[in-house]
């Protein structure tokens, strides 16, 4: 897996010794000295990844990160800043700053490339989404709302069996989250699939072994992408380096260091709060791009795909299908006697009646307007003309209710039936059958249902 990284620092040696190591790498770098031409160049040329140097003369690296984290051209791509060893004020500041991660100078190959590995796992995890998110978008869906990208808040589930360390941490968390501790793995593994935003693992425990729980909460789909921070001894770098490995999402070194640990658990929350955004928005767009808003029905878009399908089928000697096409009578009138949202009230509980009375097989929709049409698969003529007809006597045999109850209003329907007929039909031949039984209906005095065989 390879990225392209955006190398920012003031000193050109620093540059050039970075670009090596990750060219050898075989990572794609990009590299530039300032803050504003990182800030440009990141618009530009969209790197998977910013090396950023905090140390600047003019715009520093915080200033820097705050910035691009504030464009929404920009924000998703991960930051790492690059600190002083000793500059534990400047992570915390960092991390504060929206910066994704951050090394130390002098730096320590395995641990930067282990980072960027990860960060480049993510990021290519928030591209699809967004990706998919755009395309939705281009379909004429729009969802709302990116206010929710807080990192405070969260649920956070603390697996350690050292009692003194845990409440330490639970301490630090509580101003500003809610955590709970679990002292035993697989406890912690039950309630890690629960509501939860954040786990942190003491991958050090005595009693247990941190690094199981983590492959296992990594196979499973439920905890898959929840983020694990996990607490590991700095000394012990092969149990680091197989955390990191087994794909937690940030390391806390031991002691830790309250600054540093809440920084990290909001930056850790905040991600995990635009992943799972980007993901609802992405199951809604989806919905709606099916569905009729007003009666949730399917509209008239899904049924034009599915029907497409189903008639090519049953043209080329598959199952026949059938459509009834459904037109409400006078619903002017309802409209004008009742008000608009008497009228809407009509067409939702119209749906209801429609949805109850055919098999689950079948797709009724909202074609438009207060016109309805029920594709059935597997149907012949006979048979759907009695679906419909039982279809216009469950709508007519009880007034509507609507306006709280306030007004009864009887409603009847105009129903055309059409049925596929096997080879040259077409989705748009068979509905044009069905419109022509409506308006036969129509003119036959409404509340009918005229079958058309060809
Ligand atoms: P007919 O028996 O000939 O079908 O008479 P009609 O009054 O139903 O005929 P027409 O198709 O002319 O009128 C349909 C009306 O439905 C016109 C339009 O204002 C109304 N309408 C369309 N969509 C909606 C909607 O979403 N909500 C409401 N309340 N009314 C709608
Ligand atoms: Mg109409
Ligand atoms: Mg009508």
């Amino acid at each position: 897996m390879t990225a392209r990284i955006l190398v920012v620092d003031d000193v050109e040696a620093n540059v050039r010794l970075l670009e090596a190591k990750l060219t050898l790498e075989y990572y794609d770098v990009l590299s530039c000295h300032d803050g504003m031409t990182a800030i440009a160049l990141a618009g530009a040329e969209k790197p998977d990844i910013i090396l950023l140097d905090v140390m600047m003369p003019g715009m520093d690296g915080f200033e820097t990160c705050k910035r691009l984290k504030a464009d929404p051209e920009t924000r998703h791509i991960p930051v790492v800043l690059v600190t002083a060893l000793d500059g534990r004020e400047d992570r915390i500041k960092g991390l504060e700053a929206g910066a994704d991660d951050f090394v130390t100078k002098p730096i320590d190959d395995v641990i930067l490339f282990a980072r960027v590995r990860s960060l480049t796992r993510l990021k290519l995890i928030m591209d699809e989404l967004r990706e998919r998110e755009e395309s939705g978008r281009r379909m004429g869906v729009t969802t709302d709302g990116a206010g929710r990208l807080r990192g405070s808040g969260g649920r956070v589930l603390i697996v350690d069996d050292n009692a003194r360390q845990a409440e330490t941490i639970a301490a630090e968390l509580s101003g500003e989250h809610r955590p709970v501790i679990e002292a035993d793995a697989g406890a912690a593994l039950v309630a890690s699939r629960g509501l939860i935003d954040l786990m942190i693992v003491n991958i050090g425990a005595e009693s247990f072994d941190g690094l199981r729980l983590i492959a296992q909460a990594r196979s499973v789909d439920a905890t898959r992408h929840l983020p694990i921070l996990a607490v590991v001894d700095n000394a012990d770098r092969p149990r680091l380096l197989k955390a990191l490995e087994l794909g937690v999402n940030d390391i806390l070194s031991r002691p830790v260091d309250p600054g540093e640990l809440s920084a990290r658990a909001r930056t850790q929350i905040r991600r995990k709060r635009y992943t799972d955004f980007l993901r609802d928005k992405l199951d809604y767009s989806l919905e709606m791009a099916v569905t009729d808003a007003l009666t949730g029905l399917h509209n008239r878009r899904y049924m034009a795909g599915q029907l497409q399908a189903l008639v090519q089928r049953a043209s080329h000697g598959g199952d026949p299908v059938a459509v009834l096409v459904m037109d409400i009578d006078h619903f002017k009138s309802v409209n004008d006697g009742f008000g608009h949202d008497a009228g809407d009230e009509v067409l939702t509980e119209f749906a209801v009646r429609l949805a109850t009375n055919v098999r689950a097989v079948d797709l009724p929709c909202r074609f438009g307007g207060e016109e309805f049409v029920v594709v059935m698969p597997g149907t012949e003529l006979a048979d759907a003309h009695r679906i419909a007809d039982r279809i216009r006597r469950d709508v007519a045999s009880a007034p509507f209710r609507v306006m709280g109850g306030k007004e009864l209003i009887t409603i009847t329907v105009s129903i055309g039936v059409a049925a596929s007929l096997g080879q040259g039909d077409t989705p748009e031949a068979l509905l044009k059958r069905g419109d022509e039984g409506v308006y036969e209906a129509k003119a036959g005095g409404r509340n009918k249902v005229i079958a058309r065989a060809a």
